[in-house]
């Protein structure tokens, strides 16, 4: 018996049945992960990838017919094994202020939200990074629902793609992009779902794409310590931090993330970020009446911030039904801020955005609608 038939199946046992081919979800990929789908899955040249790309992500388009400079072919080929997972307009909530806050249905049922900011100089969206969130800190909405799931790349860059498309029909506007800014302070901590937050940056701040620049994009985090330095590794965009607290006391009672990295560690890593030149790093903190308000905070917080270049953000609490806080009043606010910049820090209270539909920092959970709390169907 020869080598071959000795180790050859017998022609009888059945060969195992092929897994079921998983269909690719082509607004996740970057560009690179694109033209690996298109060369080696669809067997096609690598310039086509390109051109798919830009329609996902320079145009928002939503259905392979759209591209229409692709053949039929081509269009079929994609349609059998990939999908441009739709984020679809659930409600729409507009603020006497100008703010707009979406609410999305995914292909799964959950809810996400996003919050469009116009003002004189820049139109800026408030993105969400994950369905719920898990870091249940006190004060916020968000906080009370729990994680359901990260959100993929593709629903994260959709949040921007479709609130693009809705500007420019609300505003009349031939511009593809009109959105100038972006702020990573939606549902979730986006540090916690880092591989896909990652992959959409690369995606929004790509040239094929809507082409963001670095300035113009900040992410939030409550202080996931180590994550925070491959962040500053691997990202250039823009960092802040949701301090809220001027001790470790005060502050392991609302951010539970305080009791696994602490003031004094969070602050480190803020030291070793790799900054830009010029560039600061945000620190947002938000005023609660009573309780981080007093001028010792203030004076604390010029402690804990003394050799970072820093700018501080305060944000009286946008009060929330049944979690107990209370915010601290426009005089008191001012005097915290004064405080500050009487030693040199640059302080600016930040106007309150969509407070009337509950669109604004930390409220921010499907609240007032037709679906459940927790965001599932
Ligand atoms: S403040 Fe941010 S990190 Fe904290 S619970 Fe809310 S969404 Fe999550």
């Amino acid at each position: 018996m020869s080598e071959t038939s000795a180790t050859s199946l017998p022609v009888t046992e059945p060969l195992p049945a092929p897994a079921p081919a998983k269909r690719v979800d082509v607004a996740s990929l970057s560009l690179e992960a694109l033209t690996c789908f298109v060369t080696e899955t669809l067997g096609e040249r690598a310039f086509r990838a390109p051109q798919i790309y830009r329609w996902l992500h320079q145009r928002g388009a939503t259905s392979f017919d759209e591209m229409t400079d692709l053949s039929k072919a081509l269009r079929e080929k994609l349609k059998a094994v990939a999908d441009i997972v739709p984020l679809v307009k659930d409600v729409e909530l507009r603020s006497i202020d100008g703010t707009i806050k979406y609410r999305w249905k995914t292909h799964d049922g959950r809810y996400i939200e996003s919050v469009y900011m116009p003002s004189e100089d820049r139109k800026t969206l408030c993105v969400s990074t994950q369905v719920g969130c898990a870091m249940a800190c006190g004060f916020c909405m968000t906080g009370t629902m729990g994680l359901k799931r990260n959100l993929t790349p593709g629903e994260i860059v959709a949040q921007v793609h479709a609130v693009n498309r809705e500007v420019r029909k609300n505003e009349g506007l031939e511009t593809l992009r009109p959105l100038s800014n972006l702020v990573f302070m939606g549902m979730g901590e986006p540090l916690h779902n880092f591989e896909n937050l990652k992959t959409a940056l690369s995606i929004l701040q790509s040239e094929d794409g809507p082409n963001f620049s670095h300035r113009h994009i900040t992410v939030s985090t409550v202080g996931l310590v180590p994550m925070i330095e491959r962040f500053g590794q691997e990202t250039d965009v823009k960092l802040a931090i949701s301090l809220n607290a001027s001790t470790d006391e005060q502050r392991n009672k609302t951010m539970p993330v305080n009791r696994k990295w602490n003031i004094a560690a969070l602050l480190d890593a803020c030291r070793k970020f790799p900054l830009r030149q010029g560039r600061r790093i945000t620190f947002e903190y938000v005023l609660i009446k009573g309780f981080n308000d007093a001028d010792e905070d203030a004076h604390r917080l010029i402690e804990l911030l003394k050799d970072i270049p820093v700018k501080v953000n305060l944000i009286p609490y946008n009060e929330n039904p049944g979690l107990g806080f209370h915010t601290t009043g426009e005089e008191r606010a001012e005097q915290f801020r004064a405080i500050l910049a009487d030693h040199h820090i640059a302080a600016y209270i930040r106007k309150n955005r969509g407070r009337d539909i509950a669109g604004a920092c930390g409220q921010l959970a499907n609240r007032g609608d037709a679906a459940p709390a927790d965001g599932a169907t």
